[in-house]
């Protein structure tokens, strides 16, 4: 938006020659309407318009109900520092002065639209955890941000710049000399800001994909200071991992609103981030125990069988099910239930080692798989977690003390012997079913299983939906 022809027409065609689709309008009223219309990816405006001021336009922007914010750049008339700094502190993405650098503009625009793209992508993500119930708003409470200032600390200015910008912002700021900015620290920053140091021929530059591609550095986010004859430097830096750069020079007040853009947006990406981690773990975890569930163990049991198979080792799956548990639910209510199956899940993760996957395959059915493992060592095992149960009993919310046992069917994956893992759940579930048969609290192990009669076309597929699952029950219930 600007209300001079020329600058349109000189805007438009370096825009256009740059391979993105303008649309422009010479007053705010007009632009507004346009922007509701069409949601362009990104607002160029003039400081001053006819009918009203950039940056009042950048507020009415705002407040457009647009799922993804649109990214509003001022462009004021003559370099005003006290005007540029008004701007970007009411919320303009980014202000630029006339003369504008060509190059620096459009590394500007590119750096927007990715920021844009990036954040709109994850709070996509997260609107759908949302949805389906598993993100956490963040907590309100902020910790003071930490800031790396990259820059040798010997040189006066280095130490006016950090003396200038504690007095200016909350955040903790270290100042680290460029040879240690890859070092990882205890806490990785919010903030690496990288200043070329008088004198300096761009060399503070290389440091930025090298942040932005450390493991310690690589969400933090990154502020380049050019010395002020370094246009070219400054039109580099952001596609080459800069967040946001200061290109005419040091201006702490610029730096110091910069900079708290820039810790703001990390943190709402951190609890982006957070959110999907966590959501990610609810897909795969059973809320109630804490352990994985099945969607995470059968692709998991297809690698452990894989490896098991490269390395000629044997493996052994442990199906353990809870006896009478049905009981326990009807005389002492479902929260002693809940309270049986938590306990066991704890004792299993207790008593097995860190490389066995603990599952919980079903209600009270829990599959663990055990690699590197034979049969006499299985055996073994299962037995002490049906002895660790019988003989231990269980504290129910209510203080009682109840015991509750547990039956377990056990089938060994043997290097040259090519069952697949469901299938070897399918020996296991018929050896948990004829421990069930021989009484419960007892341990059977497949290979002493006589084969079972077998039903349908696909006689060794393990069950896995509820339908299967009943004709599983009505199978085991036709053999007793
Ligand atoms: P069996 O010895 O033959 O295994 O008998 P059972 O009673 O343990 O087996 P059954 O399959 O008849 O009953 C399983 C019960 O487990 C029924 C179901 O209500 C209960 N159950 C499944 N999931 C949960 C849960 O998350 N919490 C509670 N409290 N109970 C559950
Ligand atoms: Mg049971
Ligand atoms: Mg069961």
């Amino acid at each position: 938006m600007d209300s001079v022809p020329t600058n349109r027409i000189i805007l438009r065609v370096k825009l256009s020659a740059a391979y993105y689709d303008v649309i422009q309008a010479d007053r705010g009223g007009t632009a507004l309407a346009l922007l509701r219309k069409l949601s362009p990816d990104l607002v160029i405006t003039a400081a001053d318009l006819p009918d009203m001021t950039g940056l009042a336009l950048c507020a009415e922007i705002n407040k457009l109900p647009t799922s993804v914010r649109i990214p509003v750049v001022i462009l004021h008339g003559a370099d005003n520092p006290g005007e540029r700094l008004a701007s970007l502190a009411a919320g303009a993405d980014d202000v630029l002065t006339r003369p504008v650098d060509d190059l620096v503009m459009l590394a500007r625009l590119r750096s927007l639209l990715r920021a844009r793209d990036a954040e709109a992508e994850l709070q996509l993500r997260d609107d759908t955890q949302r949805a389906l119930g598993l993100a956490e708003h963040g907590s309100a409470f902020v910790t003071p941000g930490l800031v790396r200032l990259v820059s040798p600390p010997n040189l006066p200015e280095t130490k006016a710049l950090s003396e200038g910008l504690a007095a200016r912002i909350p955040d903790r700021i270290e100042v680290v000399d460029p040879e240690d900015a890859l070092r990882e620290h205890a806490r990785a920053p919010d903030v690496v800001v990288v200043a070329e140091a008088p004198g300096s021929s761009g060399e503070a530059l290389t440091l930025l994909p090298q942040l932005r591609a450390s493991r310690h550095t690589r969400h933090s986010a990154l502020i380049y200071i050019a010395q002020p004859n370094q246009q070219r430097e400054a039109a580099s830096a952001l596609d080459m991992g800069a967040n946001d750069l200061l290109s005419s020079g040091l201006d702490l007040d610029e730096l110091a609103i910069r900079l708290k853009k820039q810790v703001e947006r990390k943190r709402t990406n951190d609890r982006l981030r957070a959110n999907m981690r966590d959501g990610l773990r609810a897909a795969v975890c059973d809320p109630l125990t804490g352990l994985y569930n099945r969607r995470y163990a059968v692709p998991h049991l297809s690698r452990l069988a894989d490896r098991a198979a490269g390395q000629k080792r044997p493996y052994a799956l442990l199906l353990a099910d809870l006896d009478f548990f049905k009981q326990v639910n009807d005389s002492h209510g479902h929260g002693a239930g809940d309270a049986v199956l938590v306990t066991l899940a704890q004792r299993l993760k207790d008593n097995l080692r860190a490389a066995d996957l603990i599952s919980r395959w079903g209600g009270e059915e829990f599959l663990v798989a055990m690699p590197d493992t034979d049969r006499t060592a299985a055996k073994r095992t299962a037995e002490r977690l049906c002895r660790i149960m019988s003989r231990h009993p269980v504290t129910l919310p209510d203080g009682k003390q109840l015991t509750v046992t547990l039956s377990i069917g056990v089938a060994v994956g043997r290097p040259g012997h090519d069952s697949s893992p469901l299938e070897l759940i399918e020996r296991a579930d018929e050896a948990l079913y004829a421990a069930k048969h021989k009484g419960r609290n007892t341990v059977v192990m497949a290979d002493t299983v006589r084969a079972l009669p077998t039903r349908g076309a696909t006689p060794l597929a393990k069950p896995l939906s509820a339908k299967d699952d009943k004709e599983a029950e009505a199978r085991r219930a036709g053999l007793t």
